[in-house]
């Protein structure tokens, strides 16, 4: 009997591939190879494409040594373009509406003040699990597609190693790339806010209110830090809670020393959902920064951030030639045996592996 012919005929698996598919993917793989000199990224950053913006990123958060001086000669050629932006971190434990604030906050920066905004996530989780929480929702979905707004998620667990680093170098790149608001995301369960805190100029923690435990394990070296907490949600059955938990995190941050900035931090209501309370934030990172640039605050607090990561940057670098040196990789893998074998004490071993690192060194120059 012939068969009935149907729109949707199930085809024969493709045995081979075809010469021309064979070709494609040689040709896409000869791409992949060949590497773009590092003025063609440079250009094109400044140029504001994205797309060149996100392969330089990715070049930022590559482990491959030729990646890496890769994008070391890329940073060196944006920094003089970096710089003029307000660089803002956001924290608050999951749940709190990060997402959905930063979603809100971001696309009322992009629509109503005309700014341009970059959004990149430090998530410590990726660095020890893998795993993505920042990665993993669906997020920020009108905020994506915002032509002002570039969302960059936290670097995937390929590319581990050093986030913070990672992400105090995308910032000089989205900065030199025109963006001149940055939103830092940070996930506040304590790991990474002192990094983040450490990159930029004004903090913001975001907090709930009628949660039980009004500080919600929040550390308080975190509320120190802060320069505003928002508290989330602060809409329909929630808003009384809010308007009473207000009063006493205001109290709180009193209670704490004085800021070296001199700035009093303010408890504000927000609501992510009804879109109140958002230019308010704006309005304060204002304040703060007129007040502070007045003062020289600002600025100072910029210089001594540049020193911080200038050390940070030699203790990576160095970190980085220590373990290029496949000897001495392999005797820090036995002395972490013989330590917890407790056949050596830690201040000895470190001595052995300097010793070689030494040798290994003056190996290499002669
Ligand atoms: P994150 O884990 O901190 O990023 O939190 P999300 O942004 O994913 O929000 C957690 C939950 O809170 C979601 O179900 C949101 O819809 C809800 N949410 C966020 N912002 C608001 C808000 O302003 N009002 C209310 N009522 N719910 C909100």
């Amino acid at each position: 009997m012939k068969k009935p012919k149907k729109a949707l005929n199930i085809q024969k698996g493709v045995e081979s591939v075809s010469p021309i598919n064979q070709k494609a993917k040689l040709n896409a793989k000869r791409f992949q190879k060949k590497q773009k000199p590092a003025q063609y990224y440079i250009e094109g950053i400044l140029e504001s494409n994205r797309t060149i913006l996100s392969q330089a990123i990715t070049l930022v958060e590559s482990v491959h040594p030729k990646h890496q001086a890769k994008a070391r000669e890329i940073i060196q050629g944006c920094l003089p373009h970096s710089g003029n932006s307000i660089r803002i971190g956001i924290t608050g434990v999951p749940g709190v509406g990060k997402s959905t604030f930063i979603e809100t906050f971001g696309l009322y920066l992009c629509k109503d003040l005309n700014k341009k905004v970059a959004v990149l996530a430090v998530d410590p989780s990726s660095e020890k699990t893998g795993g993505s929480i920042l990665g993993d929702k669906t997020r920020m979905e009108e905020l994506s597609v915002e032509k002002n707004a570039f969302i960059r998620p936290s670097p995937s667990a390929s590319s581990l190693g050093g986030v913070s680093r990672k992400t105090r170098e995308t910032i000089i790149l989205c900065e030199a790339a025109g963006f001149n608001t940055i939103l830092i995301e940070t996930v506040g369960v304590g790991q990474s806010e002192t990094a983040v805190h450490s990159m930029v100029d004004f903090f913001l923690l975001l907090m709930l209110a009628g949660a039980g435990d009004e500080l919600q394990g929040i550390k308080r070296g975190i509320m120190e830090m802060a320069d505003a907490i928002a508290l989330t949600k602060a809409d329909g059955d929630n808003a009384l809670a809010c308007k009473k938990a207000k009063n006493n995190y205001q109290y709180a941050l009193h209670m704490l020393p004085a800021k070296e900035s001199d700035w009093i931090p303010p408890v504000l209501l927000t609501s992510s959902l009804e879109k109140f309370g958002i230019s308010e934030v704006v309005d304060t990172i204002e304040s703060f920064k007129n007040k502070t640039s007045i003062t020289g605050y600002f600025d100072h607090h910029r210089k001594t951030q540049n020193q911080y990561w200038f050390h940070e940057s030699m203790k990576s670098r160095i970190g980085d030639l220590l373990y290029s040196f496949t000897r001495v990789k392999e005797q820090i893998q036995q002395l972490d045996e013989a330590i917890i074998q407790s056949k050596i004490n830690p201040f000895d071993a470190s001595d052995q592996v300097f010793e070689t690192f030494i040798k290994e060194i003056t190996k290499q120059q002669k």
